[in-house]
């Protein structure tokens, strides 16, 4: 319980602090700041639902719009006890400087339930879904606000959102969501495509530090659709993934874990512990270990200013949004850690997203081979992009990115001036 407490800190904090730092050295004007900041829309909901043994419960639901300055909001919708409006704040104002940073034309949004699903049936979170959806009905549309799946939500959460849409419209509208059922109008490929992005991103940066992906030691924070993907894509590259983690357990194995054969555990199981020919080791123990590559991929504010020091990877690469807080941020960088930040490293899912959208707009829809191409080129030329800046004006990788993508908002609002 401690640790979870210690872990949250404030996300809409470190989201505003980022901001700054990176507006600094951009010396951004005062107005261009005021108009790009903030979220442009709030919205807190009720959501009443008759759970299983005939009581009501309500629970607190939330839509945010951080900016549509370069098109409709774009962003997740996550189901967690801890989901709170600054988290959601936060998530948002990363999806605006993300969609910019790949330059799709998306602004930033999103969404989340206060809930813990684990504990809940389907018909509950059926339930559940529904009614939120109807509150946040005003908000969303294709060409308004476009959820996707975040932690605890997935294609089938996006089906029921999907649906309870299209019934208060009168005729089905596939756009409204991505990360959908591929019988639904959802693209080949969405459900890998953040891990895969995550893979992108880490080749590019062994490129660059002359690093061999091949025998590579792998550590993954996080076995869910982010790192159970990317662990995978990495395993098969001949990466070596020593140790795992999800919410119940670490395991470990210097020699390295096979993945195929755990990711068919957990799905039979829902956790990792108890892995054949796998050691336990506590959550602190899994972070520093020695390795070349960390894959952060579950929560925010994992990654410290108590627990940084002890890491010793060489690349960490965030999967999940916000893991490593900005005290953390200046100690990895002080040990000469090379960091892939998250608006640009775990950019992928937004850009099948992006594919997905765009498929259902038209009505005509691609092959995989077609969709990992595409987004194999969108990752690359973003992550030269950021890897540009990082090397001209000599600041972090993560000023970098969000230099990248302010400064594209920025120019957006500049040129849309304000209405009326
Ligand atoms: P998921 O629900 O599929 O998986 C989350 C995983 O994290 C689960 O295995 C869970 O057990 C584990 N976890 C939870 N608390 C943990 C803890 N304290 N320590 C270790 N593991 C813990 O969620 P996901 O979609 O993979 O999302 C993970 C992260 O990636 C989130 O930060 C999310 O915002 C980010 N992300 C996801 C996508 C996407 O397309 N799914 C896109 C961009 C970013």
């Amino acid at each position: 319980m401690l640790t979870t407490q210690l872990s949250k800190g404030n996300a809409y904090d470190v989201a505003l602090e980022n901001f700054d730092t990176a507006a600094d050295v951009m010396e951004l004007n005062q107005d261009t700041r005021e108009m790009i900041k903030y979220p442009e829309r709030v919205l807190t909901v009720s959501v009443p639902v008759r759970m299983d043994d005939g009581r009501i419960h309500r629970f607190e639901g939330f839509r945010v719009q951080h900016s549509t300055a370069r098109g409709p909001a774009k962003g997740g919708i996550r189901y967690h006890p801890q989901v709170s409006l600054d988290e959601v704040k936060a998530l948002a104002t990363w999806m605006t400087w993300k969609c910019a940073v790949v330059n799709i034309p998306f602004g930033g949004g999103k969404g989340g339930v206060t809930c813990d699903p684990k504990h809940m049936t389907q018909g509950e979170l059926e339930r559940m879904t529904r009614r939120y959806t109807s509150a946040i009905l005003p908000m969303i549309g294709p060409d308004q606000d476009i959820p996707a799946p975040d932690v605890y939500t997935n294609p089938q959460t996006m089906a029921w959102i999907m649906d309870t849409f299209s019934m208060n419209k009168g005729y089905s509208v596939p756009g409204v969501v991505t990360g959908k059922p591929i019988s639904l109008g959802g693209s080949l490929g969405r459900n890998e495509a953040t891990g895969r992005g995550v893979f992108y991103t880490v080749e590019s940066a062994c490129e660059h530090l002359k690093m061999h992906l091949k025998g590579a030691t792998v550590v993954v924070q996080g076995f869910g659709n982010a790192g159970s993907v990317a662990a995978q894509l990495f395993y098969e590259a001949g990466a070596k993934i020593i140790a795992v983690n999800d919410s119940t357990g670490c395991v470990y194995n210097r020699n390295g874990l096979n993945i195929p054969e755990l990711i068919h555990m957990k799905g039979l199981c829902g956790h990792v512990e108890g892995f054949p020919e796998s050691e336990a080791i506590r959550a602190e123990e899994l972070l520093a270990l020695e390795c070349d590559i960390l894959i952060p991929a579950a929560l925010e504010n994992m990654i410290r200013e108590d627990n940084a020091n002890a890491v010793k990877a060489r690349i960490v690469a965030e999967a999940a949004n916000g893991p490593v807080t900005p005290a953390a941020d200046r100690i990895l960088q002080n040990k000469g850690i090379f960091l892939i930040p998250d608006i640009l490293c775990n950019a992928g899912g937004v850009t099948v997203s992006y594919f997905e959208w765009v498929q259902d707009e038209q009505h005509l829809f691609w092959e995989a081979q077609d969709i990992y191409n595409r987004l194999e080129r969108v990752m690359k030329t973003s992550f030269r992009d950021v890897l540009k800046i990082h090397l001209d004006r000599k600041v972090p990788m993560r000023i970098a990115a969000n230099m990248l993508g302010i400064g594209r908002v920025a120019e957006a609002v500049q040129i849309r001036g304000i209405y009326p």
